[in-house]
């Protein structure tokens, strides 16, 4: 087996995170829902093992079946939808997968479904938020099993390839790079769990939020339009080029094991939504100066964001096609790729981690400043930005060897030109 370097602490980090992540998710929901935003629970809290949260998180039936119902209704939209077919990088045998990119219909399907069931009646915008607990710990225990399920299956069906010895390492990280229902030609687990359930999903509980937030206070507060319109855009845009997502990190490096699967399905649509979750009982008034200043800072980070990323994809693609008016320049690796210097590459090595964290900046402030914990997004995407460019970067390093040190060298900043 080949060595391999830990990440994430090796297997007692990977343990730590597995038990700690689920209760970061459990005790933002606390704070927003039971204790008024704060970070410390307040006198009023009943902690009696069956008050009113340790009631609330107890899975249901009806929360099950609700999850399950969503769950493999986006399985069949992945799979029923017809949708332009893209070719995946090359894999280490050389082969390619092929993609069914079916993202925007399915996600403009979901809401029309929705929608349609909301006026029949079968839903409303409170079913979500009533059930919110329930759901999280259901959405968990989904996740363990399915970690568990693609482990078991990855081996079996020829897929294994994982990068340690350490079993409880390679179930956190991963054990198969594209585990497929069958192999290769089947249904692709990874790419389906990333951009399906969880970022449709938080979509849906941002919308039902505000739908929630009328029911309430009868009224839609600026900000809650605001973050709202500014995420839908985010994941809208996601799958407008979602061919795109073929050349980031998660597919092309990363295997598919228990920390990707609840990161998809739990962390993404439970942590993701804070912002709208706080704003439902946080009904304040927005000076519009400030609502610009939020909306020129959303757009801001979302043009490097957007650019930064079409510019390395559109160049994986099209090395020839001019960024900026000129013919990019790239460093030609001796491992065959080359590396980019143009444009947005040119500029930091990361310059699309910068857009995205202005955008998580601008979601955040929406809430103005009465509370941490819907900054918690910002936060916490800071500090996975920061570190998976430390990742990639010792990928990098790996992988290209001294071409890899003469890029840094030529473009020395790691994520936002001119200060880090
Ligand atoms: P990148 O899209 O930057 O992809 C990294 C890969 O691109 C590297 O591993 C390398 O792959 C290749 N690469 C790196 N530098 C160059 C270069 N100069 N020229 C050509 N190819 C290069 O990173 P991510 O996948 O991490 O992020 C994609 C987007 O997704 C970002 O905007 C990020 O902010 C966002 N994101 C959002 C998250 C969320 O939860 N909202 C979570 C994670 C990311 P190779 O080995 O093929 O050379």
């Amino acid at each position: 087996m080949r060595e391999k370097k830990y990440e994430f602490g090796g297997p007692v980090g990977a343990l730590l995170l597995m038990v700690l992540l689920p209760a970061v998710v459990y005790y933002l929901y606390f704070c927003i829902r039971f204790n008024n935003g704060a970070l410390i629970p307040g006198e009023s809290i009943n902690y009696a093992p069956f008050g009113s949260f340790w009631k609330s998180i107890i899975p249901t039936g009806k929360a099950a079946i609700l999850y399950l119902a969503w769950f493999f209704f986006q399985v069949l939209l992945q799979l029923f939808i017809p949708g332009r077919i893209f070719e995946g990088a090359p894999l280490k045998d050389g082969t390619r997968l092929s993609y069914n990119m079916n993202g925007l219909a399915s996600f403009l399907i979901t809401f029309a479904i929705l929608g349609l069931l909301y006026m029949r009646g079968v839903i409303d915008f409170d079913t979500i938020y009533n059930n919110l607990g329930a759901l999280i710990s259901v959405v968990i225990i989904f996740s363990v099993l399915l970690s568990i399920f693609v482990y078991v299956y990855s081996r079996l069906s020829g897929q294994y390839d994982p990068e340690s010895d350490n079993p409880l390492y390679n179930f956190f990280l991963g054990v198969a790079l594209n585990p497929r229902i069958p192999p290769v030609k089947g249904f692709d687990l990874k790419i389906f769990c990333e951009s399906r359930p969880g970022l449709i999903g938080w979509i849906v509980i941002n919308f039902s939020f505000m739908g929630y937030q009328y029911m309430k206070h009868g009224e839609v507060s600026l900000a809650m339009i605001l973050v709202c319109v500014f995420q839908f855009i985010y994941i809208a845009d996601y799958f407008w080029y979602e061919s795109a997502i073929l050349s980031t990190r998660d597919i092309l490096h990363d295997r598919f094991g228990s920390m990707l699967i609840f990161g998809d399905l739990a962390w993404v649509p439970f942590t993701y939504s804070l912002q709208a979750f706080y704003l439902i009982d946080h009904v304040h008034t927005m000076p519009i100066w400030f609502a610009c200043l939020v909306t020129i800072l959303n757009l801001g980070g979302y043009y490097i964001f957007r650019n930064s990323n079409l510019q390395k994809h559109e160049f994986r693609n099209r090395p020839e096609k001019p960024i900026w008016g000129k013919k990019p320049e790239y460093i030609q690796t001796g491992q065959g790729n080359k590396l980019l210097v143009s444009g947005f590459w040119g500029l930091s090595r990361h310059a699309n981690y910068f857009g995205d964290i202005l955008m998580a900046l601008a979601w955040c402030l929406t809430c103005m400043f009465g509370s941490i914990v819907p900054y918690f997004y910002v936060i916490y995407f800071t500090i996975l930005l920061v570190h998976r460019e430390r990742r990639d970067n010792r990928h990098g390093l790996e992988k290209y060897g001294e071409d890899w040190e003469k890029y840094t060298d030529m473009v020395k900043w790691r994520i936002i030109p001119y200060i880090y």
